[in-house]
């Protein structure tokens, strides 16, 4: 039998782009069949190699064991394959182990977190092939080849981090906003506090443009744009890009009264880089900027009055625009904007 299981691990290992030259050679180089072959090609891997019963006992474990989740291969053979994943992510093993016992497929694949010893947390990525009788088709047990990808995670958040940024400021821009938002509604539906967002719109910002350039411009976004960060700095709070010259931000758990002390905190702020305008009659001598505030009580399931509350901020952000720029307006208390929830705008 193990001749059998031998030649079917190398010839499943083969297969495997990454794993053929070092099969290749070493079969070049030694004849070697059963376990002792199987044992050679094991300890010379770079990835961990497991032998497993099919209900996924550890049977054998390479040493890469010790280098990639931190344990003596000794303190695994015996124990499943499965404790060595994070709880949350045990699923994921569970069902390419399951795939392979249904038949559904001679070769699975499963990616999950599994915690060190030493407190790290390394992302593995595992593949199962389940070894088979020839005639009879019966199960004989598995293999696992199972490599750290901790690397390649990190790159992906990477990736994905700045697939949420804005290039100019750093700020999120508005596809974190898309995702971030909900998550905010949710939390203050389940939390039972209000969600507040300002609008802010940097005011002339066109004269400004013609006046300085478009370099210095964007020099001035960024300017605001860490003024903006600067003032929100709780971990929940998220400020972003919305648009050209506009940013947003969202304050979870924050009332109307609360929210329009940020405002003003910022809106001062703004006033306060003393960036000098002067591209405008009308402007100011500095970079100022008006912003919106409208505050909801969100409800679960009605994730979809988001837009209105963002219109909401909007209407304000026009009222503080009319009113002469440089200044905070709320979203109206009189002519509440009710929300599909039954909830007014603005508490
Ligand atoms: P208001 O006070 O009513 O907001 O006037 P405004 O001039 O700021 O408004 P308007 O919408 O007419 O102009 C916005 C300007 O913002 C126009 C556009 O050229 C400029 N802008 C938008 N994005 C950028 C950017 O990334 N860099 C620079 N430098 N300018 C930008
Ligand atoms: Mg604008
Ligand atoms: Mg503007």
């Amino acid at each position: 039998m193990m001749t059998r299981l031998w030649r079917m691990t190398v010839n499943w290992l083969a297969g495997r782009r990454r794993g053929l030259r070092h099969v290749q050679r070493l079969e070049a180089r030694h004849a070697w069949e059963g376990e002792q072959g199987f044992r050679l090609l094991a300890e010379h891997s770079g990835d961990m190699v497991c032998r497993l019963a099919m209900d996924g006992r550890q049977l054998y474990v390479s040493p890469a064991a010790h280098r990639i989740i931190g344990c003596p291969p000794h303190a695994l053979v015996g124990r499943s394959i499965l404790d060595t994943a994070v709880p949350e992510d045990r699923a994921a093993l569970r069902l390419a182990l399951a795939r392979l016992l249904g038949r559904e497929t001679a070769e699975a694949s499963a990616t999950y977190r599994a915690a060190r010893p030493d407190g790290g947390v390394v992302w593995l990525e595992a593949s199962l092939g389940a070894l088979r009788a020839e005639a009879s088709g019966a199960p004989l047990g598995l293999v696992a080849i199972i490599r750290d990808i901790s690397d390649r995670k990190a790159e992906e958040v990477r990736l994905a981090d700045l697939a949420r940024r804005d290039e100019l400021t750093g700020l999120a821009n508005r596809r974190g906003l898309e995702e971030a938002l909900p998550r905010a509604w949710h939390a203050c539906a389940s939390s039972g506090r209000p969600l507040s967002v300002l609008l802010l719109d940097v005011d002339r910002f066109k004269a400004f443009n013609d006046c300085h350039g478009h370099p210095r411009g964007d020099e001035c976004l960024r300017a605001v744009a860490a003024t903006v960060a600067a003032t929100v700095r709780r971990r929940r709070d998220l400020a972003c890009r919305y648009g050209g010259e506009e940013f947003l931000v969202v304050l979870p758990e924050v009332g109307a009264v609360e929210a329009e002390a940020v405002a003003e905190r910022l809106r001062a702020a703004v006033e306060a880089l003393a960036l000098p305008h002067g591209g405008f009659p009308q402007a100011g001598a500095v970079v100022t900027a008006s912003i919106g505030v409208a505050t909801v009580q969100p409800e679960a399931g009605s994730a979809a009055a988001l837009a209105t509350l963002l219109s909401a901020a909007d209407q304000a952000l026009y009222e503080a625009k009319r009113g002469g720029r440089n200044r905070v307006a709320m979203a109206p208390r009189e002519a509440e904007v009710v929300l599909p929830g039954g909830k007014r705008v603005a508490a």
